[in-house]
């Protein structure tokens, strides 16, 4: 399945559900997530990988959701998390501690004690500063903790540069030219074991060349680090592969990736590990916002909506784009060349800008589609907006997975 989302006639569904039918009921905005294009996106990658020894490890950062967790972990999902918030949840949602990589630049002291005590398969370092930490934690706590150096092999992902990471100007990973002496000085560290070696380029790649050029890189230094006497057992190559968001927007190739880097490790004896986010929830999750108000501009419309950058904050912080479309197909003949903006007091609150959009009137509804990744987890309450509810479906099944915020929750912790 590319997308749960099609039209019948002329009324959209997600999977075998009309979409509308959400909407009316939950009202506006309001998120939902196909469990049937989630799984099939995770059995993509697990299935490319059978026959080697592999993890996949769903990015939490991506779409946190208990139920999207847990719907992972029972398909058999490892997960990456980059805070103690996720690995609350991962935990929360039935995911096994031992299934969980540990990433981030800033993991704080209560953060590692929280994984170490967990018994997370792994913490992705950063920086040497933080070995010491952990090893000195896991020394306190009479554990050993495995660990991988995140490596900046220097490649340029070529991407959007919020979203990149693999360079040597990011903040991201140790220089590949400083591993070498950085295993050696954590050599003699009791409370850690350095044997995995991790990187994570950057996100949205379209092109999966960057990323096999990385794996080459790391592979070679998986060897350099065992002549040296370390017993390095896992290769962790992170998330990054890009999704559509535009019609025309190449689909990367995820099986032939793998089967690429399958052929690169082969030799090697390593355990496999991806760590991808995007790609799993992207393309399975869709905003829908009700149009509030048409209004007239100089060379253009606002077509006014429910949904805003609070909501999805990517098109503001990135210049994303986002396909939007209308639930039904408009009876009205013709389009309109509009902006679509949010009521959040910004002039950077908008989903689209200068979209060419069928005659979609007040009172209708849009679905933003491509939101499943990097949406609901990244909303704010600014503007003292509740964040909008969340909806699973499955076959003809749906369900609320998160309830719409009220104003109570609003003002909760606050005197
Ligand atoms: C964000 C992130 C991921 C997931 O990236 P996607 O582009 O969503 O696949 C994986 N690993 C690390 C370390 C990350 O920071």
């Amino acid at each position: 399945m590319q997308t749960p989302f099609e039209y019948r006639d002329g009324s959209m569904f997600c999977e075998d559900v009309e979409v509308e039918r959400i909407a009316a009921a939950e009202g506006t905005p309001v998120y939902l997530y196909s469990a049937s294009a989630i799984r099939g996106r995770f059995r993509e990658y697990d299935e490319a990988l059978s026959g080697v020894p592999h993890r996949v490890c769903y990015a939490v950062k991506a779409n946190g959701n208990l139920s999207v967790l847990r719907l992972l972990a029972e398909a058999g999902a490892g997960f990456d998390i980059v805070s103690g918030g996720e690995l609350y949840r991962v935990t929360k949602a039935g995911g096994e501690a031992a299934g969980v990589v540990f990433a981030g630049v800033g993991k704080t002291r209560d953060e590692i004690e929280m994984a170490l005590e967990a018994g997370i398969h792994s913490f992705n370092c950063e920086s040497e500063a933080e070995i010491a930490l952990i090893a000195a934690l896991a020394a306190r706590l009479g554990k050993q903790a495995s660990v991988a150096v995140r490596v900046n092999p220097d490649v340029d992902a070529e991407t959007h540069p919020y979203i990149s990471t693999g360079l040597k100007e990011h903040k991201f990973g140790i220089n590949i030219s400083e591993i070498e002496q950085v295993y050696e000085r954590a050599r003699g560290l009791a409370g850690v074991r350095m044997e995995g070696v991790a990187c994570h380029i950057g996100s949205q790649l379209l092109d999966t060349s960057p990323l096999i050029e990385a794996a080459k890189r790391l592979v070679e230094l998986v060897e350099r680090l065992r002549a040296r006497g370390f017993a390095i057992k896992y290769l962790d190559l992170g998330g990054g592969i890009g999704v559509p968001y535009k019609p025309d927007d190449a689909r990367p190739d995820v099986a032939g990736f793998l089967a690429a880097i399958r052929e690169l490790v082969k030799e090697h004896g390593l355990t496999l590990l991806f760590e991808p986010g995007r790609s799993i929830v992207a393309e399975a999750g869709a905003l829908v916002t009700r149009v509030l108000y048409r209004k007239p501009g100089t060379g253009k419309e606002f077509m006014v909506v429910d949904a805003a950058m609070t909501e999805l904050i990517r098109p503001a912080l990135y210049g994303a784009y986002h396909e939007i479309v209308p639930l039904r197909k408009s009876r009205v003949p013709g389009t309109v060349t509009a902006d679509v903006v949010g009521p959040v007091c910004e002039s950077a609150d908008f989903l689209a800008k200068g979209r060419e959009l069928p005659q979609v009137m007040p009172g209708e509804y849009m679905a933003v589609m491509t939101a499943g990744a990097y949406g609901w987890v990244a909303s704010s309450n600014y503007n003292a907006r509740p964040r909008a509810a969340e909806v699973l479906v499955e076959g003809s099944e749906w369900r609320v997975v998160r309830r719409r915020e009220t104003y109570e929750e609003l003002i909760r912790g606050e005197e």
